[in-house]
């Protein structure tokens, strides 16, 4: 088993970031022929999920969010003001298990990672596992 704490400067309050190329960097490094991939995001205010990293895309989805929750009074607000992104938050992964077989990554053509940042721009961490 090989692990790494992966660090990620968020530049918005809300964005999806492709990690892909770092997650498949650590894996070829990990020297870990065939098993599996675990990311696991330590933040309550972010998500983990796939896709395809199409620019009118990441807007929908950027869109989609802010509209199936939308910015609003709730209650969690009256000590933190973010609970819009905690809401958020429910609609996404927060860990993802992925396949690994030659030391990569087996993604379909059009399968990328994305971390999505729900109360940025801040410093975030996420966890990586090759087991
Ligand atoms: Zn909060």
């Amino acid at each position: 088993m090989k692990s790494k704490k992966i660090n990620i400067s968020t530049r918005k309050r809300l964005e999806f970031v492709d990690i892909t190329l770092q997650i498949n960097e650590f894996v070829n490094d990990s020297g870990i022929e065939d098993g599996t991939v675990l990311i696991f995001t330590e933040h309550t205010t972010s998500g983990l999920t796939i896709n395809e990293n199409e620019s009118g895309l990441i807007s929908d989805m950027e869109n989609i969010l802010k509209k199936l929750v939308p910015e609003d009074r709730y209650e969690h607000d009256r000590i933190d003001n973010n609970a819009d992104s905690h809401l958020r938050s429910l609609l996404l992964e927060h860990s993802l298990l992925l396949p690994v077989s030659d030391k990569k990554l087996q993604l379909g053509t059009w399968q990328r990672i994305f971390f999505v940042e729900l109360d940025g721009p801040r410093s975030r961490n996420i966890s990586v596992r090759v087991i």
